[in-house]
Protein backbone atom coordinates (compact mmCIF):
# COMPACT_ATOMS: atom_id res chain seq x y z
CA UNK A 1 0.00 0.00 0.00
CA UNK A 2 1.23 3.18 -0.90
CA UNK A 3 0.26 6.97 0.12
CA UNK A 4 -0.87 8.43 3.65
CA UNK A 5 -1.72 5.24 6.09
CA UNK A 6 -1.32 3.78 9.18
CA UNK A 7 0.71 0.50 9.10
CA UNK A 8 -0.84 -1.67 11.99
CA UNK A 9 1.47 -4.08 12.84
CA UNK A 10 -1.14 -7.13 14.51
CA UNK A 11 1.88 -9.51 15.60
CA UNK A 12 3.46 -6.87 17.40
CA UNK A 13 -0.21 -5.75 19.26
CA UNK A 14 -0.84 -9.36 20.18
CA UNK A 15 2.87 -9.77 21.69
CA UNK A 16 1.76 -6.77 24.09
CA UNK A 17 -1.49 -8.15 24.61
CA UNK A 18 0.07 -11.55 25.91
CA UNK A 19 2.66 -9.77 27.96
CA UNK A 20 0.70 -7.55 29.85
CA UNK A 21 -1.67 -10.55 30.70
CA UNK A 22 0.92 -12.59 32.01
CA UNK A 23 2.33 -9.65 33.95
CA UNK A 24 -1.26 -8.64 35.47
CA UNK A 25 -2.33 -12.38 35.63
CA UNK A 26 0.62 -12.46 38.04
CA UNK A 27 -0.75 -9.94 40.33
CA UNK A 28 -3.84 -11.75 40.13
CA UNK A 29 -5.36 -9.47 37.55
CA UNK A 30 -7.00 -10.24 34.45
CA UNK A 31 -7.34 -7.80 31.02
CA UNK A 32 -10.42 -6.04 29.59
CA UNK A 33 -8.88 -5.46 25.99
CA UNK A 34 -10.21 -2.04 24.95
CA UNK A 35 -10.69 -1.26 21.16
CA UNK A 36 -11.82 2.11 20.97
CA UNK A 37 -8.73 3.70 20.04
CA UNK A 38 -8.74 1.83 16.49
CA UNK A 39 -12.48 1.74 15.70
CA UNK A 40 -13.58 -1.65 17.35
CA UNK A 41 -11.90 -2.94 14.48
CA UNK A 42 -12.54 -6.81 14.55
CA UNK A 43 -8.99 -8.05 14.32
CA UNK A 44 -8.08 -6.51 16.92
CA UNK A 45 -11.21 -7.36 19.05
CA UNK A 46 -10.05 -11.16 17.68
CA UNK A 47 -6.43 -11.21 18.31
CA UNK A 48 -7.33 -9.84 22.09
CA UNK A 49 -9.30 -13.09 23.09
CA UNK A 50 -6.69 -15.21 21.20
CA UNK A 51 -3.65 -13.58 23.50
CA UNK A 52 -5.72 -14.33 26.80
CA UNK A 53 -7.88 -11.34 26.92
CA UNK A 54 -11.01 -12.58 28.75
CA UNK A 55 -13.45 -9.31 27.92
CA UNK A 56 -12.99 -6.63 24.54
CA UNK A 57 -14.45 -3.06 25.94
CA UNK A 58 -15.44 -0.46 23.65
CA UNK A 59 -16.45 2.99 24.56
CA UNK A 60 -18.73 3.04 21.31
CA UNK A 61 -22.14 1.14 20.56
CA UNK A 62 -21.08 1.52 17.19
CA UNK A 63 -17.81 0.07 17.82
CA UNK A 64 -19.19 -2.78 19.42
CA UNK A 65 -21.82 -3.59 16.62
CA UNK A 66 -19.05 -3.52 14.29
CA UNK A 67 -16.87 -6.05 16.20
CA UNK A 68 -20.44 -8.53 16.99
CA UNK A 69 -20.67 -8.16 13.07
CA UNK A 70 -17.85 -9.81 12.35
CA UNK A 71 -19.54 -13.02 14.08
CA UNK A 72 -17.59 -12.45 17.26
CA UNK A 73 -19.34 -13.06 20.30
CA UNK A 74 -17.23 -13.50 23.49
CA UNK A 75 -18.06 -10.69 26.81
CA UNK A 76 -17.65 -7.29 26.35
CA UNK A 77 -17.93 -4.22 27.98
CA UNK A 78 -18.98 -0.78 27.24
CA UNK A 79 -17.17 1.21 28.88
CA UNK A 80 -18.95 4.61 28.51
CA UNK A 81 -22.35 4.78 30.02
CA UNK A 82 -24.87 3.51 27.67
CA UNK A 83 -26.63 6.97 25.60
CA UNK A 84 -30.33 7.10 26.60
CA UNK A 85 -30.84 7.60 22.62
CA UNK A 86 -29.01 3.86 22.49
CA UNK A 87 -30.51 1.88 25.22
CA UNK A 88 -31.81 -0.82 23.36
CA UNK A 89 -29.01 -1.22 20.96
CA UNK A 90 -26.72 -1.67 24.08
CA UNK A 91 -29.06 -4.03 25.19
CA UNK A 92 -29.52 -6.24 22.54
CA UNK A 93 -25.38 -6.47 21.84
CA UNK A 94 -25.09 -8.27 25.15
CA UNK A 95 -22.45 -6.74 26.45
CA UNK A 96 -21.78 -5.70 30.43
CA UNK A 97 -22.45 -1.98 29.99
CA UNK A 98 -20.83 0.71 33.01
CA UNK A 99 -23.00 2.70 33.80
CA UNK A 100 -23.40 5.63 36.71
CA UNK A 101 -27.51 7.43 36.49
CA UNK A 102 -30.15 5.95 37.38
CA UNK A 103 -32.52 6.73 35.02
CA UNK A 104 -30.10 5.14 32.49
CA UNK A 105 -30.03 2.06 34.54
CA UNK A 106 -34.01 2.14 34.39
CA UNK A 107 -34.28 2.33 30.68
CA UNK A 108 -31.66 -0.56 30.64
CA UNK A 109 -33.70 -2.54 32.71
CA UNK A 110 -37.16 -1.52 30.97
CA UNK A 111 -35.48 -2.33 27.27
CA UNK A 112 -34.32 -5.58 28.70
CA UNK A 113 -37.44 -6.30 30.33
CA UNK A 114 -38.94 -5.95 26.94
CA UNK A 115 -36.29 -7.54 24.74
CA UNK A 116 -36.83 -10.80 27.28
CA UNK A 117 -32.97 -9.98 28.78
CA UNK A 118 -30.76 -9.62 31.59
CA UNK A 119 -28.43 -6.98 31.62
CA UNK A 120 -25.03 -7.30 33.23
CA UNK A 121 -23.86 -3.43 34.89
CA UNK A 122 -21.04 -2.35 35.91
CA UNK A 123 -21.36 0.51 38.71
CA UNK A 124 -18.44 3.18 38.22
CA UNK A 125 -17.41 5.01 40.82
CA UNK A 126 -15.91 8.71 41.41
CA UNK A 127 -12.20 8.30 42.75
CA UNK A 128 -11.38 12.07 42.22
CA UNK A 129 -10.48 12.26 38.57
CA UNK A 130 -13.66 14.21 38.15
CA UNK A 131 -14.67 11.69 35.05
CA UNK A 132 -17.52 9.30 34.84
CA UNK A 133 -18.84 7.93 38.37
CA UNK A 134 -20.97 7.79 41.18
CA UNK A 135 -19.93 9.42 44.36
CA UNK A 136 -18.58 7.00 46.77
CA UNK A 137 -21.39 8.18 49.16
CA UNK A 138 -24.53 7.24 47.01
CA UNK A 139 -23.12 4.12 45.68
CA UNK A 140 -25.28 2.50 48.57
CA UNK A 141 -28.44 3.69 47.06
CA UNK A 142 -27.61 3.02 43.40
CA UNK A 143 -26.58 -0.43 44.27
CA UNK A 144 -30.16 -0.73 45.79
CA UNK A 145 -31.94 0.18 42.97
CA UNK A 146 -29.56 -1.86 40.78
CA UNK A 147 -30.53 -4.61 42.76
CA UNK A 148 -34.35 -3.89 42.68
CA UNK A 149 -34.28 -4.02 39.00
CA UNK A 150 -34.67 -7.83 38.09
CA UNK A 151 -33.55 -7.23 34.68
CA UNK A 152 -30.00 -6.20 35.77
CA UNK A 153 -27.53 -8.34 37.38
CA UNK A 154 -24.80 -6.37 39.06
CA UNK A 155 -21.50 -8.00 38.23
CA UNK A 156 -18.92 -5.34 38.67
CA UNK A 157 -17.60 -2.06 40.41
CA UNK A 158 -15.23 0.04 38.57
CA UNK A 159 -13.42 3.26 38.54
CA UNK A 160 -11.13 5.20 35.96
CA UNK A 161 -8.45 7.42 36.93
CA UNK A 162 -5.97 10.08 35.36
CA UNK A 163 -8.36 10.57 31.73
CA UNK A 164 -9.67 14.05 32.40
CA UNK A 165 -7.49 15.10 35.64
CA UNK A 166 -4.31 13.12 35.65
CA UNK A 167 -5.11 11.72 38.77
CA UNK A 168 -2.43 8.77 39.54
CA UNK A 169 -3.69 5.60 40.99
CA UNK A 170 -2.18 4.44 44.25
CA UNK A 171 -2.56 2.35 47.66
CA UNK A 172 -5.57 5.35 48.54
CA UNK A 173 -7.73 5.43 45.68
CA UNK A 174 -7.58 2.10 45.13
CA UNK A 175 -7.67 0.99 48.61
CA UNK A 176 -10.98 3.25 48.45
CA UNK A 177 -12.26 1.28 45.73
CA UNK A 178 -11.69 -1.91 46.90
CA UNK A 179 -13.09 -0.73 50.93
CA UNK A 180 -16.25 0.21 48.75
CA UNK A 181 -16.67 -2.95 46.94
CA UNK A 182 -16.60 -4.78 50.57
CA UNK A 183 -18.85 -2.39 51.70
CA UNK A 184 -21.48 -3.28 49.20
CA UNK A 185 -21.04 -7.02 49.77
CA UNK A 186 -22.05 -6.16 53.31
CA UNK A 187 -24.55 -4.51 53.05
CA UNK A 188 -26.11 -6.42 50.06
CA UNK A 189 -25.04 -9.65 51.18
CA UNK A 190 -23.88 -9.86 47.49
CA UNK A 191 -20.54 -10.58 45.55
CA UNK A 192 -18.71 -8.34 43.49
CA UNK A 193 -17.40 -10.37 40.91
CA UNK A 194 -15.41 -8.05 39.25
CA UNK A 195 -13.18 -5.02 40.40
CA UNK A 196 -11.87 -2.89 37.62
CA UNK A 197 -9.58 -0.39 38.80
CA UNK A 198 -9.01 1.20 35.48
CA UNK A 199 -7.12 1.63 32.54
CA UNK A 200 -3.56 1.82 31.57
CA UNK A 201 -2.01 4.45 33.59
CA UNK A 202 -3.15 1.87 36.31
CA UNK A 203 -0.59 -0.47 35.40
CA UNK A 204 2.48 1.24 37.39
CA UNK A 205 0.09 0.78 40.45
CA UNK A 206 -1.10 -2.91 39.26
CA UNK A 207 2.23 -4.28 38.54
CA UNK A 208 4.22 -2.64 41.49
CA UNK A 209 5.82 -5.16 44.13
CA UNK A 210 2.22 -4.14 46.95
CA UNK A 211 -1.12 -5.87 47.10
CA UNK A 212 -3.60 -5.00 44.81
CA UNK A 213 -6.12 -5.98 47.21
CA UNK A 214 -9.67 -6.41 45.56
CA UNK A 215 -8.44 -4.91 42.20
CA UNK A 216 -9.48 -7.79 39.92
CA UNK A 217 -9.44 -6.54 36.46
CA UNK A 218 -7.67 -3.56 34.38
CA UNK A 219 -9.41 -1.85 31.12
CA UNK A 220 -6.21 -1.61 28.65
CA UNK A 221 -6.16 0.51 25.66
CA UNK A 222 -3.11 2.50 24.77
CA UNK A 223 -0.59 -0.28 26.65
CA UNK A 224 -1.43 -2.54 24.14
CA UNK A 225 -1.99 -1.07 21.14
CA UNK A 226 1.58 1.67 21.39
CA UNK A 227 3.11 0.18 24.72
CA UNK A 228 3.39 2.97 26.71
CA UNK A 229 2.00 3.78 30.15
CA UNK A 230 -0.45 7.21 29.92
CA UNK A 231 0.97 9.03 33.09
CA UNK A 232 4.25 9.64 31.43
CA UNK A 233 4.40 8.34 28.08
CA UNK A 234 7.46 6.25 28.93
CA UNK A 235 7.97 2.68 27.02
CA UNK A 236 6.82 -0.19 28.84
CA UNK A 237 9.71 -2.40 29.06
CA UNK A 238 9.16 -5.67 26.47
CA UNK A 239 6.43 -3.85 25.08
CA UNK A 240 6.85 -2.90 21.33
CA UNK A 241 6.21 0.96 20.94
CA UNK A 242 6.37 0.45 16.94
CA UNK A 243 2.92 -1.86 16.28
CA UNK A 244 1.29 1.35 14.60
CA UNK A 245 3.01 4.16 12.58
CA UNK A 246 2.11 7.01 10.41
CA UNK A 247 3.49 6.48 7.10
CA UNK A 248 3.52 9.71 4.97
CA UNK A 249 4.18 11.07 1.43
CA UNK A 250 7.19 14.04 0.57
CA UNK A 251 5.66 17.16 -1.80
CA UNK A 252 7.97 19.36 -1.65
CA UNK A 253 11.85 19.39 0.04
CA UNK A 254 13.84 22.98 -0.59
CA UNK A 255 16.67 24.87 0.94
CA UNK A 256 14.54 27.71 2.94
CA UNK A 257 15.31 30.27 5.69
CA UNK A 258 13.86 29.48 8.77
CA UNK A 259 12.10 32.66 9.66
CA UNK A 260 9.53 33.86 8.05
CA UNK A 261 9.03 37.66 6.45
CA UNK A 262 7.47 40.31 6.05
CA UNK A 263 4.22 41.28 8.48
CA UNK A 264 3.03 38.93 11.14
CA UNK A 265 -0.18 38.05 12.17
CA UNK A 266 -2.25 34.98 13.03
CA UNK A 267 -1.67 31.73 10.88
CA UNK A 268 -4.48 29.59 9.89
CA UNK A 269 -5.42 28.47 13.23
CA UNK A 270 -5.05 31.58 15.17
CA UNK A 271 -1.49 31.10 16.28
CA UNK A 272 0.97 33.70 16.54
CA UNK A 273 4.80 32.17 15.82
CA UNK A 274 7.84 33.62 17.15
CA UNK A 275 10.42 31.87 15.14
CA UNK A 276 14.30 31.58 15.79
CA UNK A 277 16.72 32.98 12.91
CA UNK A 278 18.48 29.41 12.38
CA UNK A 279 19.72 29.83 9.08
CA UNK A 280 18.87 28.45 5.79
CA UNK A 281 17.53 24.37 6.72
CA UNK A 282 16.35 21.57 4.71
CA UNK A 283 12.71 22.60 5.22
CA UNK A 284 10.35 19.12 4.02
CA UNK A 285 6.62 19.21 3.68
CA UNK A 286 4.84 16.04 4.04
CA UNK A 287 1.65 15.53 2.56
CA UNK A 288 -0.12 14.80 5.95
CA UNK A 289 -1.96 17.80 8.09
CA UNK A 290 -4.20 18.42 11.09
CA UNK A 291 -7.12 17.02 9.23
CA UNK A 292 -4.96 13.65 9.29
CA UNK A 293 -3.32 13.37 12.96
CA UNK A 294 -2.58 15.63 15.61
CA UNK A 295 1.00 16.96 14.58
CA UNK A 296 2.11 17.47 17.77
CA UNK A 297 1.87 14.02 18.93
CA UNK A 298 3.82 12.41 16.52
CA UNK A 299 7.21 11.04 16.92
CA UNK A 300 9.68 11.90 14.35
CA UNK A 301 12.72 9.98 13.22
CA UNK A 302 16.26 11.04 14.75
CA UNK A 303 16.77 13.15 11.84
CA UNK A 304 13.52 15.07 11.64
CA UNK A 305 11.97 17.41 13.21
CA UNK A 306 8.22 18.92 12.96
CA UNK A 307 8.32 22.58 12.75
CA UNK A 308 4.49 23.39 11.96
CA UNK A 309 1.33 21.85 10.49
CA UNK A 310 -1.66 23.16 9.03
CA UNK A 311 -5.11 21.10 7.67
CA UNK A 312 -3.09 19.32 4.67
CA UNK A 313 0.92 20.28 5.35
CA UNK A 314 3.53 19.14 7.50
CA UNK A 315 6.37 21.31 7.75
CA UNK A 316 9.88 19.38 9.05
CA UNK A 317 13.25 20.06 8.99
CA UNK A 318 15.50 17.08 7.50
CA UNK A 319 18.86 16.54 7.42
CA UNK A 320 18.77 16.42 4.08
CA UNK A 321 17.25 17.10 1.32
CA UNK A 322 14.60 14.76 0.11
CA UNK A 323 12.82 14.08 -3.09
CA UNK A 324 8.47 14.22 -3.47
CA UNK A 325 7.47 10.35 -3.30
CA UNK A 326 9.78 9.58 -0.48
CA UNK A 327 8.43 8.15 3.05
CA UNK A 328 8.23 9.37 6.32
CA UNK A 329 7.42 6.84 9.06
CA UNK A 330 5.99 8.60 12.72
CA UNK A 331 5.03 6.83 15.79
CA UNK A 332 1.80 8.54 16.47
CA UNK A 333 1.26 8.83 20.13
CA UNK A 334 -2.50 8.22 21.61
CA UNK A 335 -4.34 11.31 20.35
CA UNK A 336 -2.53 11.16 17.10
CA UNK A 337 -3.56 7.60 16.73
CA UNK A 338 -7.31 8.48 17.33
CA UNK A 339 -7.01 11.29 14.94
CA UNK A 340 -5.62 9.29 12.62
CA UNK A 341 -7.96 6.16 12.88
CA UNK A 342 -11.15 8.59 12.19
CA UNK A 343 -9.62 10.24 9.31
CA UNK A 344 -11.36 9.28 5.84
CA UNK A 345 -7.76 10.00 4.05
CA UNK A 346 -5.53 7.95 5.99
CA UNK A 347 -5.69 3.96 4.77
CA UNK A 348 -5.74 1.36 7.42
CA UNK A 349 -2.47 -1.28 6.43
CA UNK A 350 -2.94 -4.07 8.32
CA UNK A 351 -0.20 -6.79 8.26
CA UNK A 352 0.98 -9.38 10.82
C1 LIG B 1 -10.59 4.53 27.04
C2 LIG B 1 -10.93 3.90 28.32
C3 LIG B 1 -10.13 2.87 28.81
C4 LIG B 1 -8.85 2.45 28.15
O1 LIG B 1 -7.89 3.44 28.37
P1 LIG B 1 -6.36 3.28 27.90
O2 LIG B 1 -5.68 4.47 28.49
O3 LIG B 1 -6.37 3.29 26.42
O4 LIG B 1 -5.86 2.03 28.47
C5 LIG B 1 -10.52 2.28 30.00
N1 LIG B 1 -11.63 2.68 30.65
C6 LIG B 1 -12.43 3.66 30.21
C7 LIG B 1 -13.64 4.03 30.99
C8 LIG B 1 -12.10 4.31 29.02
O5 LIG B 1 -12.88 5.30 28.58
Amino acid sequence: MTGLRLEIDLGKIADNARSLVDRASAHGISITGVTKAMLGFPELARLMYESGIGVVGDSRIENIERIRGAGIDGPMLLVRTPLPSQIDRVVRSGVTSANAEVEVLAALATSARVAGRIHDVMLMVELGDLREGILPADLNDTVRIVLGLPQLRLTGIGANLACRSGVVPSDQNMGELGALVESVERTFGTRITTVSGGNSANLNWALGSHDTGRINDLRLGESIILGREPLQRRAIPGLHTDAVMLVAEVIESKRKPSKPWGLLGQNAFGETTELADEGEIWQTILAVGRQDTEPGDLRAPDDVAVLAASSDHLVTRTGIQMRPGDEIRFAPGYSALLRSMTSVFVSKDVCG
